[in-house]
């Protein structure tokens, strides 16, 4: 099999389109903004604009592709490649998968962004060998995929992965989805946000006022990152606290599915360092039962950005020849 494949990853402010050879060889690629407040009619145009884009930019001649990939937010239903809702677009019940096969004339497989990012790293990264992987990615919120026998479980409404919503303190902070103490509650960078404006507010000193100037509404993992070279106590004292609670989280996976891996990417995970991830092993030890992650290899994500498109490139191969 020689084709090549179109990988999108779709997000809230900008469309990232590629086309990726079978390899996983990156062969060209195409940025645009999404504008979603133009509608989804405006954005479906942008990314067929996109994959245009990328195909002129590859070389390739438009015959050599055989489908397209998308990562779009959501819940969504994969096999209709419906969106049902996307609160950062502002989507509903949109039907992507016909609406771009109408302008691109490929074939289109639609997945939820993080099931797609999870398949990536399965395919292409850190999780390459490996049949049974869970993939957790700490940003903004927390998400996570699940790969069963090689191939994403979606379960029986197509939500499986919401590990950001299991939850490791009941009757603790409130949650975006209503309920309180889900590990996303608590260990996202929104959540670590909100400890450190409240700790500062109460007074106590930090060179994250300094490193945001004052604006303390959302801490970048970058700046994160700062902190913590500098010894910060007030970050380290976060952190210990989202190390604790990803441990709580993770042991409960391991717990419960024991999967040969857990890859953990995202934002949060890329500004700390390597003892991070040994401190989350060691957290997690505490929760798991006696020998359960003995054969749980914990491991960062290798692709960063590129999960995204790598996992549509990747997505887009295993429909076209199982649907
Ligand atoms: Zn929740």
């Amino acid at each position: 099999m020689s084709a090549n494949v179109i990988g999108v990853d779709m997000g809230g402010t900008k469309i990232l389109s590629a086309v990726i050879g079978p390899e996983g060889n990156i062969l060209g690629t195409a940025k645009v903004p999404t504008k979603a407040d133009r509608g989804p009619s405006v954005v479906i145009d942008r990314i067929a604009d996109s994959i245009r884009k990328a195909i002129d930019k590859s070389g390739v001649a438009p015959t050599s592709i055989e489908a397209v990939g998308i990562g779009a937010p959501g819940p969504l239903d994969p096999a209709t490649g419906v969106v049902i809702f996307a609160p950062n677009l502002r989507w509903k019940d949109v039907r992507l998968k016909d609406e771009l096969e109408a302008r691109v004339g490929f074939p289109t497989f639609v997945d939820n962004d993080v099931n797609v990012g999870t398949l990536g790293e399965h395919v292409f990264g850190a999780g390459q060998g490996f049949q049974n992987v869970v993939g957790i990615f700490v940003g903004t919120g927390i998400g996570g995929g699940i790969i069963l026998q090689g191939e994403l479980f979606h379960g029986a409404s197509k939500t499986a992965g919401e590990i950001g919503h299991i939850i490791v303190k009941a009757g603790g902070p409130r949650c975006g989805c209503g309920t309180r103490g889900c590990l996303e509650a608590i260990a996202s960078r929104t959540a670590m946000t909100k400890q450190f404006r409240k700790a500062i507010k109460k007074g106590q000193k930090s060179v994250l006022s300094e490193l945001t100037g004052g604006d303390l509404t959302a801490i970048r993992s970058g700046v994160l990152a700062k902190a913590i070279r500098l010894n910060d106590k007030l970050t380290l004292k976060v952190i210990k606290k989202t190390t604790k609670y990803l441990g709580v989280g993770i042991g409960s996976i391991v717990n419960f599915l024991n999967p040969e891996m857990i890859v953990l990417g995202g934002g949060v995970v890329e500004a700390l360092d390597d003892t991070f991830l040994d401190d989350i092993r060691a957290a997690a030890e505490k929760y798991a039962l006696p020998n359960t992650l003995s054969g749980v290899q914990i491991v960062p994500a290798k692709l960063g950005d590129n999960a995204g498109i790598l996992g549509a490139a990747a997505l887009a191969r295993q429909r076209i020849f199982n649907d």
